[in-house]
């Protein structure tokens, strides 16, 4: 007998038709005996509608009483979910964050998780209950509810299997595990059997947001596998996010964001310390700069171009253009045009040839590179924003043919 934990999104809860879906697989777990942790997100696009509400209110609303709003969406959800399992004819309760209680940091909207107490969950595991929790709360050593961010019940999930050392964590949702890309875009994308927890943080920091970018972290520190499967569809194995490897893929994904610009500094003094003086001032400003080149300083002056969110193209620019004196650069020119694409694999540091087989990809389709990055475990180059969904493709289609010759 063991501890399993299930995570349900907003989607797989969204009515009283779909909870009853969602009983089928805690029941499934319950019946062979397993103690069962179930936890759930807001019913369909509820947090979505509660910020709506608040902006109605105010456009700067109280961190503190946004946490107290946003919160009640989940615990809705629980108590539904709760009294459609005892319709069944299942012992099951609900508990809000701060019931367990779930104890965190004090920054709201975005509070991290310290402690997890375990005993109320397992003495009603005792009592033979199915626990049901509400996802994305816990409460403050003062006794405030906190909330996990946006997407943040995958978070909830994996630390409650974490601190309940449980046998098994599923998160499941509306598509059927994590792709080779985005299938809007591509189409032939490919389901990954299994990923591992660094490929998985790429995965989603990029555009895939199958899961909250902090349960992954969690997964890892704990060696916890999660799983990621579909509610709906029957025959689901999704996808493991772990750390072993069955297959030798080679690349696990290729992404993009749409959203990046381009600042070049012009004409810098090719002097020691003017490169530091542009990021530091950059830094301070809490500007986060990506993909970075810089010319050979053969010349007196050297141009420094760089990638950044294009959400923080004006103030960056305002900023530059404000010290440009101090900085001792002739002028800051900018484009918003432009898009990263990302191929993550762990086997990309050990693989010769991986960097030639994507350039090909976008050479044979006349895409043009304007700045290229590697990691360990990616690969990214900026192309115009225009040929974006071309370049995803290209080189999916490069990547997956390969593999299956
Ligand atoms: N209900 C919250 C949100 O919509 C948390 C979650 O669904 O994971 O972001
Ligand atoms: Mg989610």
């Amino acid at each position: 007998m063991g501890i399993v934990v299930q995570k349900f999104g907003g989607s797989s809860v969204a009515d009283a038709e779909k909870l009853l879906k969602v009983c089928k697989h805690i029941i499934k777990e319950y019946n062979e005996g397993n103690n069962v942790a179930v936890v759930v997100s807001a019913q369909g696009k509820t947090t979505d509608r509660l910020i709506s509400e608040e902006k109605e209110i105010t456009k700067k609303p109280n961190k503190r009483e946004h946490d107290v709003l946003v919160s009640t969406g989940e615990q809705i959800t629980i108590a539904k979910l709760a009294m459609t399992l005892q319709e069944l004819g299942y012992k099951a309760i609900s508990l809000a964050g701060w019931q367990i209680p779930i104890i965190t940091t004090s920054e709201f909207g975005n509070a991290k998780i310290k402690y997890v107490n375990t005993k109320t969950i397992l003495d009603l595991f005792e009592e033979k209950y199915i626990v049901i929790i509400a996802g994305f709360q816990g409460i403050d050593e003062k006794l405030n509810i906190t909330t996990f961010g946006r997407g943040g019940s995958d978070t909830t999930a994996v630390a409650v299997a974490a601190a309940l050392k449980a046998d098994k964590c599923e998160i499941f949702t509306d598509v059927d595990g994590v792709f080779s890309s985005d299938p809007r875009i591509v189409e032939d994308v490919k389901k990954l059997e299994k990923v591992s927890y660094d490929e998985m943080l790429e995965l989603s920091s990029m555009g895939a947001k199958v899961l909250h970018n902090r349960c992954v972290e969690i997964g890892k520190k704990y060696n916890l596998p999660i799983i990621v499967k579909s509610t709906f569809e029957e025959q689901s194995d999704g996808t493991v996010v772990t750390d072993s490897y069955m297959e030798d893929l080679t690349i696990s994904g290729v992404t993009k964001d749409d959203h990046i610009a381009r600042i070049s500094v012009m004409g810098l003094e090719n002097k020691i310390g003017r490169t530091y003086n542009v990021f530091k001032l950059l830094a301070d400003n809490d500007i986060n700069v990506d993909v970075i080149v810089q010319s050979f300083g053969e010349n007196v002056n050297k141009n420094l171009s760089f990638s950044i969110k294009t959400s923080d193209l004006e103030d960056a620019v305002k900023i530059l253009n404000d010290h440009i004196n101090e900085i001792g650069a002739r002028e800051i020119r900018y484009f918003d045009n432009l898009s990263k694409i990302s191929i993550i694999g762990v086997g990309i540091a050990n693989k010769t040839g991986v960097a030639a087989d994507m350039f090909e990809a976008l050479y044979e389709n006349n895409i043009n590179m304007h700045m290229i990055s590697t990691s360990e475990i990616k690969i990214s180059v900026l192309v115009d924003r225009e040929d974006s969904n071309k370049a995803v493709n290209a080189i999916h289609k490069k990547f997956y043919d390969k593999l299956n010759k």
